[in-house]
């Protein structure tokens, strides 16, 4: 295996790929060859599109002590930026919140990569930066490397035993993967949410915390601003925000075509900023450690993970495995976890000299037995959030969701919504809705024990996966036709 030039190739320098790099070169001990190719620039490494690294910046403490825990870095300033205590999320009528998480911070994403390239180098991982991994190569059935294309336009190639794809939600790499194996490509639009954000200074306005505080994050749930998503104000300071908005295209042409109206994601955040009342004088932020950063808009997956995420010689990791959460979109924190499992796997994998699909299999059960086991009944319930009204939302935030419901959704488990069989029939009977609502959460919380029992039946090796598969698909599709039946209403 020596003919090849590096042991493992990284496409993306982003969370994922410089988290996995760290962790590929602690769990070798340093032995193995890394590269990262990464297609910025060597002073602007991680930067997701010519619009910055954009990113609502908020990740949990337990996620960043993750990383101290498993290869001992600890983050610390500038690149976290400001301490939170929680998230409190907002019924559309301001009148019910929930306090989910627990600690966090919000980061500066374009200082953290550069933290992370220098902690990458610290563990012997090399660079090539201004390069993009165009091509993944194909011998005897197992990936072996990529081609690309430097800053000058010159083609280059390089091997290696094992290339991991952590080029983020618009990777090309897994779309296009040349060998046959069960990581799927392409990932259905429904499944994509368009997002948006700017980094803002403000004159404060009035006082209202349901609008803005510096202490917690909030996130706003309404149908009319935010349509099949939610919109978040989090906070960078005193007079500092992260403030923006998510939608699924279909949710906002569907609120569009019932509202008359032609709203896309910049009018909707722009309007969204107009209508904080704490926000007065807003304008992008002119801190230099932001420059470049202010302002733009991407895309996030918020499916469940890819169900598998190994081939022959091959990965996927962070976005480009569709890892952020779907309930609320957050990455970092299932690329914070999957990279360092992920690391290990392959560090142990290219010792034991065998980078089969089989050798690396246990990245996909380490993960989905630890943090992946959840994400499709969130997918479920994600979907089916998304078809109810702000007033069926105002009603189950305040009557359904318990504190039983809020502890499972921050440990990440499905909550129960018992509530539901202890309220007055009587109540709901009078409200159609509601009814309608009562039965679509019950139907998520039973779909969420199936599916849960079935991702911890995980197959211990690829040859269970076909089986396991199609059990799951069976149980996801079920979920689709139900909920495409309800009608979407927003
Ligand atoms: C508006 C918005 C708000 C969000 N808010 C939050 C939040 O508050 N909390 C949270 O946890 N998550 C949030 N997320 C999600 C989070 O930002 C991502 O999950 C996370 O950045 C994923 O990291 P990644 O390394 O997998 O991908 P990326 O961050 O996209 O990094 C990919 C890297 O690969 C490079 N690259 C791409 N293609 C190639 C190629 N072909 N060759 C070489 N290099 C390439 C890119 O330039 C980039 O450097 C948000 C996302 C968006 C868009």
């Amino acid at each position: 295996m020596d003919r090849f030039d590096y042991d493992v190739i990284i496409a993306g320098g982003g969370m994922s790929g410089l988290l996995t790099a760290s962790a590929v070169g602690f769990y070798s001990k340093q032995r193995a060859r890394v590269l990262v190719v990464d297609r910025n620039s060597a002073d602007e490494p991680g930067k997701k599109t010519n619009a910055g690294w954009i990113c609502g910046d908020a990740a949990s403490k337990k996620s960043i002590g993750f990383i101290e825990k498993s290869i001992g870095i600890k983050y610390g300033s500038p690149e976290l930026e400001h301490p939170v205590k929680g998230i409190y999320v907002y019924s559309p009528d301001h009148k019910t919140k929930v306090l989910f998480e627990g600690e966090g911070f919000i980061l500066n994403r374009k200082l953290m990569p550069k933290r992370q390239v220098n902690d990458a180098k610290g563990f012997g991982v090399e660079f090539k930066f201004g390069a993009t991994a165009e091509k993944l190569i194909a011998e005897d059935g197992y990936v072996r490397g990529v081609t690309g294309r430097d800053s000058e336009g010159q083609q280059f190639k390089a091997t290696a035993k094992v290339v991991i794809d952590a080029s983020g939600s618009s990777s090309v790499l897994r779309k296009f993967n040349p060998i046959d194996s069960y990581i799927e490509r392409e990932i259905d639009i429904e499944d994509m949410e368009a997002t948006g954000r700017y980094l803002m200074e403000f004159d404060k306005g009035v006082e209202d915390e349901t609008y803005f505080t510096p202490e917690y994050c909030l996130i706003h749930l309404d149908q009319v601003i935010a349509p099949a998503g939610y919109a978040w104000v989090f906070p960078k300071g005193q007079n500092k925000v992260n403030i923006g908005l998510g939608v699924s295209k279909p949710g906002l042409d569907r609120r569009n075509k019932r509202l008359g109206l032609s709203d896309n994601l910049s009018t909707l955040i722009d309007k969204y900023v107009k209508d904080n009342p704490c926000i007065r004088n807003g304008r992008l932020s002119t801190n230099p450690d932001d420059k470049g950063n202010e302002k733009g808009n991407w895309q996030v997956p918020v499916r469940r993970q890819n169900d598998c995420m190994v081939a022959n010689g091959f990965a996927v990791v962070g976005d480009a495995a569709w890892l952020p959460r779907p309930l609320d979109a957050g990455g970092m924190g299932p690329a914070m976890y999957a990279s360092m499992i992920l690391g290990k796997v392959v560090a142990q994998a290219i010792e034991a000299n065998d980078v089969s699909q089989e050798g690396l299999w246990q990245y996909n059960v380490e993960y989905m037995n630890t943090h992946g086991y959840q994400m499709a009944s969130f997918e479920v319930l994600r979907r089916y959030l998304q078809t109810i009204t702000n007033e069926q939302i105002d009603f189950g935030m305040k009557h359904f969701l318990t504190q039983e419901d809020i502890d499972a959704i921050t440990e990440r488990r499905h909550p129960k919504f018992n509530a539901i069989s202890k309220l007055n029939p009587i109540l709901l009977m009078r409200v159609a809705s509601q009814m309608e609502l009562a039965k679509g959460l019950r139907y998520t919380a039973d779909k969420s024990e199936a599916l849960v029992a079935h991702n911890l039946d995980y197959p211990a090796t690829p040859k269970g996966f076909p089986e396991w598969r199609k059990k799951l698909l069976v149980e996801i599709d079920d979920t689709k036709r139900r909920f495409n039946m309800s009608g979407a209403a927003s």
